[in-house]
């Protein structure tokens, strides 16, 4: 866009707004009902910019969702954009004051609303103001005085208040980001639990080889955890300018607290120990990408992952069957399996080549959500050393299973195995006291992907 980065003098903002003003003269003229007349607060004098022109389409998009909850009919819609900042118009058939308080509530309530600039009008050109309404004058960005006060008395510097309204967009557009990558992430966790049939897993038919936790156990610690992937993602923005390897190490200790609140959540049951990790890394690989300008996309998403955790192996260094103390030491040490370490180190590998392709394949074949998910399941199984399943049994069960599993695909093809069949796999898995743990939590970072991606 041409108008883009353009420095603007006070001449041209004065022949905008002369021009603005003939605009909705023109429009009123025509329609003769109300109008709204919106324009961005944007101090300074560089008015477009890529920040400002998303702070505007947001605003039209809580302009015409306002006015579509209330009923009110838009006859009439047109923007301009020009180097003096963008202009958008909505002619509606509605009482202006009515009009004038649906937009004073999006400009009090919404923290974006803060720099908007929200002009009502009524069909013979008056504009309706907040005194109108007997309600008090907007307040300042920067201090508890009325607006127009600070700025008459140039109480503020320019460079302040153009700190704090960019800081304003940021906020608000980063913590939306943050919300919908944290919904994606408890999207997962539902999803996963609920994914039926689940071989020795808890599913909607029963809880698998599990007496302790049932699906209500993973929906409590499912909805614990949303804030901390709302403030990974955060962390991932905050800490932007740094190296991968240094994010991690400041989001370690939410990873903590996230176990804590979710030891609580479920009376001291583990049930998503491995994605706090995992979906953490994932969340904050996401806000990184995004505070960065790179396309949050399962590649760059993997990618900084792996970046992240390269060297958490390391921890491994070393570890020998006699000094090994926890289990996840001792399979490193023994049979050199990294577990969920080794899969995120990988740049979660395991989903990349056994998890995605395949979801969204069956997909594509128009398979539903559960069942693509079911058998996307059985390929992670067939392919993935679980240490979940090693610790409830041993390591030639695991190979037992994964043979099992391997010939059943390859004998029938993977599109071709029933929800029946896997409801088979499902009482023998139960019999035989397994639980794919491991590939569980392979399946939810497929899904948390798979989200993100459309
Ligand atoms: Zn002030």
């Amino acid at each position: 866009m041409n108008d883009l980065n353009v420095e603007v003098t006070l001449s041209d903002m004065l022949d905008a707004r002369e021009k603005r003003v003939a605009v909705q003269r023109e429009i009123i003229e025509r329609y003769k009902v109300t109008l709204i007349s919106f324009t961005l607060n944007i101090p300074g004098n560089i008015k477009v910019f890529p920040l400002s022109l998303k702070a505007h389409d947001e605003a039209v998009k809580l302009i015409t969702k306002a006015l579509n909850r209330q009923g009110i009919s838009i006859i009439y819609q047109t923007s301009n954009s020009a180097k003096t900042g963008c202009e958008s118009y909505f002619v509606v058939k509605e009482q202006p004051i009515t009009v004038k308080r649906l937009m004073m509530d999006i400009e009090n309530s919404c923290a974006l609303g803060r720099i908007f600039d929200i002009d009502v009008i009524d069909g013979e050109g008056n504009k309706i103001s907040r005194s109108d309404l007997n309600i008090t004058e907007r307040s300042c960005l920067l201090c508890d005085d009325i607006g127009h006060v600070c700025s008459r008395s140039r109480k503020h510097s320019l460079e302040e208040l153009q700190k704090k309204v960019i800081e304003i967009m940021e906020n608000y557009f980063e913590k939306q980001f943050a919300d919908n990558c944290a919904a994606c992430a408890g999207r997962a966790l539902l999803y996963e639990v609920c994914i039926t049939p689940k071989p020795g897993l808890v599913d909607r038919n029963n809880n698998g080889s599990h007496k302790d936790m049932d699906i209500y156990t993973f929906i409590d610690s499912a909805t614990a955890l949303i804030p901390y992937f709302r403030d990974i993602v955060l962390s991932g923005i905050k800490f932007h300018s740094e190296k991968p390897k240094a994010v991690f190490e400041r989001i370690r200790y939410l990873g903590i607290l996230a176990e804590d609140r979710m030891f609580t959540a479920t009376n001291n049951i583990n049930t998503h120990k491995g994605l706090i990790f995992s979906l953490g890394i994932i969340c904050a690989s996401a806000g990184y990408l995004y505070k960065n300008e790179e396309a949050v996309n399962t590649d760059n998403i993997l990618k900084t992952s792996r970046e992240m955790t390269l060297e958490i192996n390391n921890d491994f260094n070393g570890k020998t069957k006699e000094s090994a103390r926890t289990f996840g030491e001792k399979l490193y040490a023994t049979y050199g399996i990294t577990g969920i370490r080794g899969e995120a180190a990988s740049g979660f590998a395991s989903v990349k080549n056994y998890g995605l392709p395949i979801l969204k394949e069956l997909i594509e074949k128009g398979y539903s959500l559960n069942h693509a998910c079911s058998l996307t399941l059985l390929n992670l199984i067939a392919n993935v050393k679980d240490t979940n399943i090693i610790a409830r049994s041993s390591i030639e069960i695991l190979r037992e299973v994964q043979l099992q599993t391997n010939n059943l695909i390859n004998e029938r093809g993977i599109e071709n195995i029933s929800i029946g069949e896997i409801m088979d796999l499902d009482n023998q898995f139960i019999g035989k006291n397994l639980s794919p743990g491991g590939c569980a939590d392979l399946l939810a970072i497929t899904l948390m992907l798979y989200f993100l991606e459309n």
